[in-house]
């Protein structure tokens, strides 16, 4: 088993708990590999940030993680972020990530965020294992971390034949002869796994079949051919190719008098009346989207007819993605 090297520096040696737990972490990727962790906790308790973070040698390490508010060492206005960029320029090829108490995250600005992959709240920290194990690897394995040409970048998602002209169109490019870094290849995952486009998660793929998502495990195997294996893939968090999926649908669905795959889908053998999926507004079949109940922070997302739903008034509208929708 290959082992993952992550350095962690903190100010608070009560994470250290969060060390531990990686320490006897095994992550298997999507195609069963088995990795173990080892990682370091570096405590930056009453010390002097920026010293002890010069002290590392980074380069021999897969991953770091960096606490961002460092109020409990000896320069309590310096920020994580300034130890990240000192962590990129001595090794620039290794992931990034934050962690933060929750209570703190409406103090911090938007732009100390982007010197992560991303920054995770600590209460929910030993959610995101495979995510760290996945970046690791990704970074520590791709053969060229600087990419001038889009193609080699689409490739590594391994997109469905469905989604890869979208995928070159939407993708992030060189400019100016500046090459694409693995930190752009991280940031262009997030996207495409953060709103419903070329990608859907499970929900997503339910209601474009037309049932339920309690049903959906029972028709996930149908699937399986349109299911997410690129780079940062994990078992834990699925994804599949939308264009992959909607062929699926057809194709078993023999015949179906419709160009709507949420109608075709209940023509699918073993879908129930049972199975189908109904409009959380006005509780009649079909629902073409998934939308939230409202515009605020804890709507729940919900299946809703185009016409029972208009445009979420604050997530803007992106080309090729769904467009986000709550109930009228
Ligand atoms: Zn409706």
């Amino acid at each position: 088993m290959k082992t993952l090297k992550f350095i962690w520096l903190d100010d608070s040696p009560k994470r250290k708990r969060f060390v531990d737990a990686l320490n006897v972490y095994v992550f298997t990727d999507c195609k069963g590999k088995e990795y173990s962790v080892a990682a370091k906790f570096v405590d930056l308790s009453n010390l002097d940030p920026i010293e002890e973070t010069n002290k590392q040698d980074f380069t021999k390490y897969d991953l770091v993680v960096i606490d961002h508010v460092l109020s409990g060492t000896t320069q309590t206005e310096r920020r994580g972020s300034t130890l990240a960029n000192i962590v990129s320029d001595k090794a620039p090829n290794i992931p990034i990530f934050g962690i933060t108490a929750d209570d703190k995250l409406k103090s911090i600005n938007s732009n100390a965020i982007q010197a992560y992959e991303e920054l995770f709240l600590d209460e929910h920290f030993s959610n995101h294992s495979s995510t760290l194990a996945s970046a690791a690897i990704a970074f520590k394995t791709t053969k060229k971390s600087l990419l001038s040409s889009t193609n080699t970048l689409v490739n590594m998602f391994a997109p469905a034949e469905e989604e890869k002209e979208i995928l070159l169109r939407i993708c992030p490019r060189p400019e100016n002869g500046i090459k694409l870094s693995m930190r752009d290849v991280y940031r262009f995952k997030k996207e495409l796994f953060a709103y419903p486009g070329p990608l859907l998660d499970d929900k997503w793929v339910a209601n474009v079949m037309g049932v339920k998502h309690e049903s959906f495990k029972k028709f996930e195997a149908l699937f399986t051919t349109a299911l997410y294996k690129g780079i940062f893939c994990t078992p834990e968090d699925k994804r599949w190719w939308r264009g992959a999926v909607k062929s699926i649908i057809f194709k078993n669905a023999k015949n179906a008098p419709t160009a709507f795959p949420w109608e075709a889908g209940h023509n699918i053998v073993n879908v129930l009346s049972a199975d189908h999926v109904k409009c959380g507004y006005c509780n009649e079949r079909y629902p073409e989207v998934l939308g939230y109940s409202d515009a605020s922070k804890s709507a729940k997302l919900i299946p809703l007819h185009i016409k029972c739903s208009k445009e979420h008034p604050y997530i803007v509208k992106k080309i090729y993605f769904e467009d986000i929708r709550i109930q009228r």
